[in-house]
């Protein structure tokens, strides 16, 4: 046997272990930071070592220390799973090892990313000429989008941004509600906007920018705009209102850009596609498949509804590429030279679950989110803080005994949070919402279950009363 098969069998013979456990794997990390480092830390390796023993040292000392985010019982921040087909393509990119940056360095990458692409933008119901990128993440996505709001915007003032930079070039606000992503902000200052260009507009009680204040803060200053819009906070799953905000937005000649990290698939749902009504309107959009769609990292996706200003953003020549004939090179596209086959396990997650099965994926785990969050919330000591629309929930815990304070209920909160990660059952993650701690629930498994719901509200309530003892 080679040596290359002795390491994969290893890991195939591990990956069967690990996925079939599903049921009582602990979803926290097994192992702890001292632990990892007592295995791991080694010194330099001096000498080689055979890949099948490297491999095996990973499995026993690394495996231990990885959380069971593809699990079903998994609901912190936002993360998806990994769906079979996907994993298997995952797997295939590696085996491949392509540099998909050009149509000549993989044939097969290239076509494969075209018709990606293409899925991508019909289920999403996008323009069918729209541009597009798989980047690493929905970070990623926006800075390519951005760069291409940049470049057209400046264009039309007349100065040539990739030639002649920034420093002296017309100004460009940031418009955007204060439940912006911090990806936002970060691709804000790569990009060279800067943090001072944001022009902040509050939030309404639901989470959504009014278009009033839209409508205000545009006017309130000439010159190009740039409009981001929400489809999905992290906190309640807020949507901004599309079909009345873009064409305020367009009015006053700004660009509009969706971060839809999650919420964008929502265009691919039965029952709440009314959320993202419209969103096609806009001019840009970035989301993931890493998340909702059940990709392995890395999967992000860039759209742009004008794709002559996304190709000058991002297009680079050299005297060694050769250009593809009749076939889209990545490069021109996206922000990275060399890059894995990134489009693959969104191809293969597409067809495994096609339009409908997208659609029950998207659905059910909306529903199990309403059952999992309203389940939480009617034990007692537990407030569920907002009704749940999609799959994010937030839910609180109070100290009930006499003469407590909010303050209490924050500490209460977390120690609930860490007895639950704690047990290993599942595992939540915390946020602070307009001022007080709370437990996210944000469900984009493909694996979550029924069994699973009703286990979790089990382990919540017991987390509950064990708070209350101590
Ligand atoms: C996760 C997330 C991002 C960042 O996406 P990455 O894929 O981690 O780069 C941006 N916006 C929202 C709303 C998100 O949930």
């Amino acid at each position: 046997m080679s040596r290359t098969l002795e390491a994969l069998e290893k890991v195939l013979a591990y990956g069967a272990r690990r996925l079939s456990s599903t049921a009582d794997s602990p979803v926290a990390a097994a192992s702890s930071i001292e632990k990892l480092r007592s295995a791991l830390d080694l010194p330099l390796p001096a000498d080689p070592l055979g890949p099948e023993l490297v491999t095996q040292h990973l499995i026993d000392e690394a495996g231990p220390g990885m959380v069971f985010s593809a699990g079903g019982r998994f609901f912190g921040w936002v993360m998806g799973g990994t769906l079979p087909a996907a994993l298997a393509a995952d797997w295939l990119v590696s085996l491949w090892d392509q540099n998909a940056a050009i149509t000549a360095t993989s044939p097969g990458a290239a076509v494969i990313e075209e018709v990606a692409g293409r899925w991508v933008k019909e289920l999403l119901g996008l323009a069918a000429d729209a541009s597009f990128a798989f980047t690493t993440g929905c970070q990623m996505s926006h800075t390519t989008c951005l760069a291409a709001a940049r470049h057209s915007l400046l264009a039309d003032a007349g100065w040539a941004v990739e030639r002649r930079g920034l420093f002296s070039a017309p100004p460009i606000r940031i418009v955007t509600g204060s439940q912006k992503h911090a990806s936002v902000e970060r691709s804000l200052r790569l990009l060279g906007f800067g943090l001072d260009a944001l022009r902040i507009v509050p939030e309404e009680d639901d989470g959504t920018i009014s278009e009033e204040d839209l409508r205000s803060a545009l006017a309130r200053e000439e010159g190009p705009a740039i409009v981001i819009l929400n489809a999905g906070d992290l906190n309640i799953g807020a949507f901004d209102r599309f079909s009345s905000l873009i064409p305020i937005a367009k009015q006053a000649g700004a660009w509009v850009h969706v971060d839809g990290a999650f919420g964008l698939w929502l265009r691919a749902s039965r029952e709440r596609r009314h959320l993202v009504e419209d969103i096609d309107l806009a001019d840009s959009w970035a989301t993931d498949s890493h998340k909702w769609l059940n990709v392995p990292y890395d999967s992000g996706i860039a759209i742009v509804r004008h794709p002559a200003a996304h190709r000058a953003a991002m297009t680079v020549q050299a005297s060694y590429i050769a250009p593809g004939e009749g076939v889209r090179d990545a490069i021109d596209w996206t922000p990275e030279w060399s890059r894995r086959a990134r489009a693959v396990p969104t191809y293969a997650a597409l067809r495994e679950l096609g339009a409908s099965g997208l659609a029950d994926l998207i659905d059910r785990t909306c529903d199990l989110t309403h059952r999992l969050a309203t389940g939480i919330g009617a034990l007692d000591g537990a407030v569920l803080l907002r009704d749940p629309q999609i799959n994010q929930a937030l839910v609180r815990f109070e100290d009930e005994r006499a003469g407590a304070s909010a303050d209490d209920g924050d500490r209460r909160t977390d120690r609930v949070i860490e007895l639950v990660n704690a047990g290993g059952s599942a595992f939540f993650t915390a946020t602070t919402w307009r001022g007080r701690r709370a437990m996210r629930i944000s469900l984009c498994n493909w694996q979550t279950n029924e069994a699973d719901v009703r286990r979790v509200i089990r382990s919540v309530a017991q987390a509950i009363a064990e708070a209350g003892r101590a």
